[in-house]
């Protein structure tokens, strides 16, 4: 298998198998053959780092084609504390205890810590197959200033290799004074997004009067703005409402993403379907975070739980909202597991969302969703002039590329990296 184990980078075509839904033109395909899971077998002519062109081949199954996607992106992640769980543990499992021990890891976090685990966490994802990770990053205080210069240099240090976003993080009322104004100053200065996180307990007047603050700094800023909102699996939708609330009350036109959004799948339909439209007609993204929720949401000691709060992809999507799904905590004590691998990802999000990547709808998640949500130049469709970034799986099925982990080669512009 894997036909291509070439490492020059004057590459003239591949022979591979793709997912149809993401070749988005090519009038010399439209009869060619698709799978039984959407894939097709293509030569694909590269040049000077990009997409040439396309040409149908048979699938010879001697060969065996390997499947290639776009290299893929993480939307929701921590780098700046990756890899903490082992020091920091959250052996309870629940959202308090993540808590509690994210904070007592705040008093050791320095700057060498932090660079080794963000490049610890950019080593892996380039290998497994990212191109772009949004990260959110504990801002606060002094602590949150040196993270973001160790941040700020490893995206300048890797950004041939893999754009990185950071978003701050901060109470969302900080946004409201002196030090937040200038916090929010550098970020966008730096190109980075404003975030915070939306949760229990609503405190409905200070939460619409920094909802009403961080909108109006984030417009005259132009920077674009990225909530941890409603992880929870109590009280339904409390804070789409409130943001919901100040978006009907406010001009603003920078991109907003809603990542979690987790107990508006405890909503009624009706109200379900109602706040997904006002969603899509303000443009706000949503990233849902299967992993996380899951481990984290409806936790009660020695109970299975029944309830699994997790943001209403499908219904989202149908009603026009740009959904991506993200990995979100690494080896933290937000989450024990994982490993930047946006397969093992889509391979564990099959069974918890229902999505499936030879669904042109699933597989967005991953790929065209989850790069809009981002904001990415790029959607990850695979047409004349795209990049030639790809991940080549030594696989010929979804299946059989999700149900291991498979070799895996990595393009970057046309070249394969080592
Ligand atoms: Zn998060």
């Amino acid at each position: 298998m894997f036909a291509q184990k070439k490492t020059s980078s004057d590459i003239p075509y591949l022979d591979v198998l793709v997912p149809r839904g993401l070749v988005s033109n090519g009038r010399n395909l439209l009869n060619v053959p698709v799978s039984s899971e959407g894939l097709c077998s293509l030569r694909m002519f590269l040049g000077d780092g990009i997409i040439r062109g396309f040409e149908k081949i048979s699938y010879c199954s001697e060969k065996c084609l390997g499947l290639l996607l776009p290299r893929l992106v993480e939307p929701h992640a921590h780098i700046d504390k990756a890899f903490t769980w082992k020091d920091f543990p959250n052996l309870s499992g629940t959202y308090e205890g993540a808590m509690k021990a994210n904070l007592e890891e705040h008093k050791y976090r320095n700057k060498s810590k932090v660079r080794f685990r963000a490049e610890k966490a950019l080593e892996l994802g380039v290998t497994n197959g990212l191109r772009a990770i949004r990260s959110h990053v504990d801002s606060f205080g002094c602590i949150g200033g040196q993270t973001w210069d160790v941040l700020l240099e490893i995206k300048s240090e890797w950004e041939q290799k893999i754009e990185l976003q950071l978003v701050a993080m901060v109470p969302l009322e900080y946004w409201s004074s002196n030090e937040g104004k200038n916090l929010a100053k550098r970020v966008s200065k730096e190109g980075g997004l404003l975030g915070g996180v939306i949760g229990m307990p609503y405190k409905q007047k200070l939460l619409r009067e920094s909802l009403f603050d961080v909108f109006s700094l984030a417009n005259n800023l132009g920077c674009a703005i990225d909530f941890h909102i409603d992880e929870s699996d109590l009280d339904p939708g409390a804070g789409l409402r409130e943001l919901l609330y100040v978006l009907d009350r406010i001009s603003i036109d920078v991109p907003i993403t809603c990542s979690h959004l987790s107990s508006m799948s405890l909503l009624s339909h009706q109200n379900l379907c109602f706040f997904a439209e006002r969603l899509a007609h303000y443009r706000v993204k949503v990233v849902a975070l299967p992993l996380t929720n899951f481990w984290l949401l409806s936790k009660d000691y020695m109970k299975t739980p029944v309830k699994r709060p997790l943001a209403p992809i499908n219904q989202l999507q149908q009603a026009g909202v740009t959904v991506g799904i993200g990995a979100d905590n690494v080896q933290d004590p937000w989450n024990p597991i994982g490993d930047f691998d946006p397969l093992s990802l889509m391979a564990a999000s099959i069974p918890m969302t229902q999505v499936a990547p030879w669904q042109r709808e699933g597989l967005a998640l991953f790929t065209t969703g989850a790069a809009r949500a981002m904001d990415l130049e790029w959607d990850g469709s695979l047409q004349v002039g795209s990049p030639a970034d790809f991940i080549l799986l030594d696989a010929d099925s979804w299946t059989s590329a999700l149900s291991m982990s498979p070799d895996r080669k990595i393009m970057v512009k046309g070249a394969w990296i080592e």
